[in-house]
């Protein structure tokens, strides 16, 4: 299994890191190390002074495909939660003063926190490119968004990513973050939403 993550898929959330806004979609990796453990807390790694929450709408694939045409990508997923590409910020923003891969900043263990909840495209009434996203900070707001400011759609980037690399059943599509990223302390307790329904909560350790 391997996740896929969409940079800057979101205008508004391009330029606050001072981000020219992307002419096709840009995307990472991370393992399925990655992946947080449904309810177990996250652990600021010791590396970092500065790790960022990204609140993203992530879709599971379904079906193996390869070079997918837009219009059949729908076809390769039913389901969709909420997830958080936690990001080493100050770590990541060296390696891109270094030109160097963001792997070190983005695909450390934990640093993919998946909803446990997920719901069809249906059941959220049927448009991806429609949906409500969010996360609360300790009860507060940090993150608001709206799929509808998606700069390529969840089909334009399945079509996109599987141009280069093959998608497979039980892959995850990160499908970026919408404005508002900030730092994470000890202490937190994020709760990630999708069209008003709590997707996951975790303890920041
Ligand atoms: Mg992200």
């Amino acid at each position: 299994m391997k996740i896929v993550c969409i940079g800057r898929n979101y205008a508004d959330h391009a330029r606050e890191l001072g981000n020219a806004v992307p002419t096709e979609p840009l995307f990472f990796l991370k393992p399925d190390t990655a992946v947080l453990r449904a309810h177990h807390p996250f652990y600021l790694p010791d590396w970092t002074q500065e790790v960022h929450h990204e609140i993203e709408l992530v879709v599971r694939i379904d079906k193996l495909g390869k070079a997918i045409a837009p219009e059949f990508a729908h076809r390769y997923y039913s389901r969709v939660t909420v997830g958080i590409d936690f990001t080493a910020r100050d770590i990541q923003d060296a390696c891109k003063k270094a030109g160097a891969p963001w792997e070190k900043a983005k695909a450390f263990d934990g640093s993919a926190v998946v909803g446990s909840t997920w719901w069809t495209v249906e059941e959220l009434g049927g448009n991806l490119g429609d949906l409500e996203l969010g996360l609360q900070r300790n009860g507060a707001w940090v993150q608001r968004g709206t799929t509808r400011d998606m700069l390529f759609t969840v089909d334009q980037l399945i079509a996109h990513v599987s141009r280069f690399m093959t998608l497979k059943s039980g892959d995850l599509l990160f499908t970026g973050t919408p404005a508002g990223v900030g730092p994470v302390a000890s202490g937190d307790v994020l709760e990630g939403f999708l069209c008003g329904r709590s997707a996951f909560s975790v303890a920041v350790r």
